[in-house]
């Protein structure tokens, strides 16, 4: 056993392929301490800045001391809290549901809200860069699955054309900002199409939740889709700076989750203080319009700049991915500019597709319009 292990790794290590953890000491308003070295952080999630937010953490703070740390069950058993309840309304009146259902992680709410609700007479059509944890909802759903080149609704209505009418039930899914591409799901159309063909559908709105629409809740606010969308699900790891997930759907849909999803009812509630951080930030998130549109406005600048250096940069929000090909090629220019100060990633397959090896950079409300100019003349020099 250990040989294979072995032998996979070395592998790895040759096709540049070998994953290493960075222990960071301190991460904060942009900026990232690791192994004592400063550096401007590229790689973070935490969109708003908020997870050092002080209102925040005084929440957080009250809901310890009243509370302590663990929910010390399951929901269904000794976990459930009133404060998990009130967070569900919150989350339902943010995203226009009727109804909403808090998971422990985003990766726990795909895999089982989609392996609970398909089954293996049912077919599920999902984009080809769907989340990793999508994949393996399907998967464990034993549905059918129809994998559509990336944002083609055409190719989608093909599929759906020769395969939905000998399905049971149907489910067409996908994220609503890709995490990987930086893109936005063309939601009116993915619509248009599940009442074409009598279909749910369910995005994934991790990357938007926080980001867009007039009150920060997503994509299906900014598009005025909530109410047609099935399944919205979310995250409050991302730019809410807290831990855990939703879904917002109506009260059938959620009463039949807590019933059989296995996700939800066979793992421990999500401790106190990570609730309430939940909850407040919910709260808080309608008000951050100006750090939504510094984020927009840097965003739009800075892709604009790599574009005038010829590079092939993807995407139309923070997420902000330079495609350079080939796995070595993103391992040595992300390390060059790690050198000079700048926390900045590879991504390569299995996450991505081979040769689409990249550096994705996440912009955050924290940077400002000077430090990436400051990062556009260094990355002018490497490439
Ligand atoms: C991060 C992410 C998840 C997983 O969420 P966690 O809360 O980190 O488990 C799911 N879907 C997408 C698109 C993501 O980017």
């Amino acid at each position: 056993m250990k040989k294979s292990l072995g032998q996979f790794l070395s592998q790895a290590q040759t096709d540049g392929l070998f994953r290493q953890l960075a222990p960071v000491s301190r991460r904060n308003k942009g900026q990232v301490t690791i192994k004592n070295r400063i550096y401007f952080d590229f790689s973070s999630n935490d969109y708003l800045g908020l997870a050092h937010d002080k209102t925040l953490k005084k929440h957080a703070e009250a809901a310890l001391e009243k509370h302590g740390f663990g929910a010390t069950g399951s929901r269904l058993l000794s976990g459930d809290s009133n404060l998990i309840h009130q967070l569900e309304t919150a989350i339902a009146k943010f995203k226009q549901k009727p109804a909403a259902l808090v998971f422990n992680s985003g990766y726990q709410a795909n895999i089982g809200i989609i392996s609970t609700l398909y089954t293996p007479q049912d077919a599920i059509f999902a984009d080809r860069l769907c989340h990793a944890s999508i994949l393996d909802g399907i998967k464990l759903s034993g549905a059918e699955i129809f994998r559509f080149k990336h944002n083609d609704t055409a190719h989608l209505e093909t599929l759906l054309k020769k395969h939905r009418s000998q399905a049971k039930n149907a489910l067409i899914v996908t994220e609503s900002i890709f995490s990987m591409d930086g893109d936005c799901a063309p939601l009116k159309k993915l619509v248009a199409l599940k009442n074409k063909y009598n279909t749910w559908l369910m995005t994934d709105e991790a990357h938007a939740t926080g980001l867009f629409g007039a009150r920060g809740s997503g994509l299906c606010e900014a598009l005025n889709l909530s109410a047609e969308i099935e399944l919205i699900m979310g995250t409050f790891s991302k730019a809410l700076g807290g831990f855990g997930a939703y879904l917002a759907c109506d009260e059938t849909t959620k009463d039949y989750l807590i019933n059989r999803c296995r996700s939800f009812i066979y793992s421990t509630a999500l401790p106190h203080p990570v609730i309430a951080w939940n909850l407040a930030a919910i709260n808080l998130v309608p008000s951050l319009t100006k750090k939504r549109s510094h984020l927009q406005k840097i965003s739009a600048h800075f892709r604009s700049k790599c574009q005038s250096l010829g590079l092939n940069v993807l995407g139309e929000t923070q997420i902000t991915p330079i495609i350079l090909g080939k796995t070595n090629r993103a391992v040595k220019t992300a390390k060059a500019l790690q050198k000079r100060g700048y926390w900045v990633l590879p991504i390569r397959y299995p996450t991505v597709p081979q040769d689409a090896a990249r550096l994705r950079l996440s912009l955050c409300a924290d940077h400002s319009l000077k430090m990436l100019d400051l990062f556009i003349q260094d990355l002018e020099c490497l490439i």
